[in-house]
């Protein structure tokens, strides 16, 4: 392969609510794709779309140049490359295949991904996103990418098909880094925008007065001023269509159990992210799952009720 990795076939495994449009958009770019997914829905919505869908992972990577995956977690990616029952994606692919994550994974898993991608003969890159279905769909995602350089230059045309930002952000494990720590200020920052919201109602703060001040001072944040936990002050987000996401309370838990993990594993003193994790964890588990994740300010108001 290499230096046409991005012109050749793209083996694209995972088409759930973020793999499904993002394939869509690379082979509206003209680009070759091949395409699976254990979920027979899936296969069929991908073909409506005029993407060539196999039966299996294998025989969709047996010719590719690019291995893109969009899977729920990193054992998922993990048990890919290696295989369960039988040879793994690194043993069926052709020598120096680009194996592209792009899936929310623990640090650890995206380092061990490259490590054991690398030991194959084969590239890897870890391209984490934000941006939500709507960025999938409108391929406006951001990417964070851990690469090395050379690898980065072969994956941005790619990337750039399906987003607007792409960001190299260093080695191996790079950009599952950046985004674990921005998603950690995240999770932090909307329960603190929560409770200030709760607090202020308490003291008889009208929620636009308090978001006309604090929109314009130092708790500025996009936990405020974009996805306001509020309705009314920023008409398009969650809270003005009751909670509707927008970014799941699920993602959030899971995003920021990756956060604990990479926490204790680098021996980070990070109390507000385990915290956060705690109250998201509960938030998912007492039905806020599929809510948006502002939405803990309702469960903030309730259990602040006198
Ligand atoms: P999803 O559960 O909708 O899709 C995952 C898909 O992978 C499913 O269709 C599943 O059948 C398929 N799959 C599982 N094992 C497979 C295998 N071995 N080979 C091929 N396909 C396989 O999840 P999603 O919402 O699309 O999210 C995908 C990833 O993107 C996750 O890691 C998630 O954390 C991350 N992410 C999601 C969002 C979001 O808003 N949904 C935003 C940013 C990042």
């Amino acid at each position: 392969m290499s230096e046409n990795a991005a012109s050749g076939t793209i083996a694209f495994l995972g088409l759930g609510h973020m793999g499904g449009p993002m394939a869509v958009n690379l082979v509206k770019a003209g680009h070759q794709v091949v395409a699976y997914d254990p979920v027979p829905a899936a296969l069929e919505a991908a073909r409506e779309h005029g993407i060539s869908t196999v039966d299996s992972a294998e025989e969709a990577v047996a010719g590719a140049s690019v291995v893109l995956t969009m899977l729920p977690s990193g054992k998922h990616v993990l048990d890919a490359y290696r295989g369960v029952d039988g040879p793994g994606l690194l043993a069926i692919a052709p020598p120096n295949t680009l194996f592209l994550d792009c899936s929310t994974i623990n640090v650890d898993e995206a380092r061990e991904a490259a490590a054991i991608a690398l030991e194959a003969g084969h590239r890897s890159v870890d391209a984490p996103v934000s941006g939500g279905v709507v960025g999938a769909e409108a391929a406006t995602l951001t990417f964070m990418v851990g690469a090395l350089p050379e690898d980065f230059e072969t994956v941005k045309p790619i990337l750039e098909l399906m987003g607007r930002r792409i960001v190299h952000c260093g080695d191996h494990g790079a950009g599952q880094a950046a985004k674990v720590c921005n998603n950690m200020i995240l999770g932090v920052s909307m329960i603190a925008v929560s409770e200030a919201f709760v607090l202020g109602e308490k003291l008889g703060l009208t929620h636009q007065a308090l978001f006309d001040v604090a929109s314009n001072a130092s708790g500025q944040c996009w936990a405020l001023t974009t996805n306001c936990p509020v309705p009314g002050p920023v008409p398009t987000s969650p809270a003005n269509r009751d909670y509707q996401p927008g970014f799941a309370g699920a993602l959030m838990a899971k995003d920021l159990r990756l956060a604990v993990n990479a926490l204790e594993s680098t021996g980070v003193d990070g109390q507000m992210g385990h915290l956060a994790s705690r109250i998201y964890d509960a938030f998912a588990a007492e039905g806020g799952a599929g809510r948006d994740f502002s939405g803990i300010i309702t469960d903030i108001r309730d259990k602040s009720a006198k």
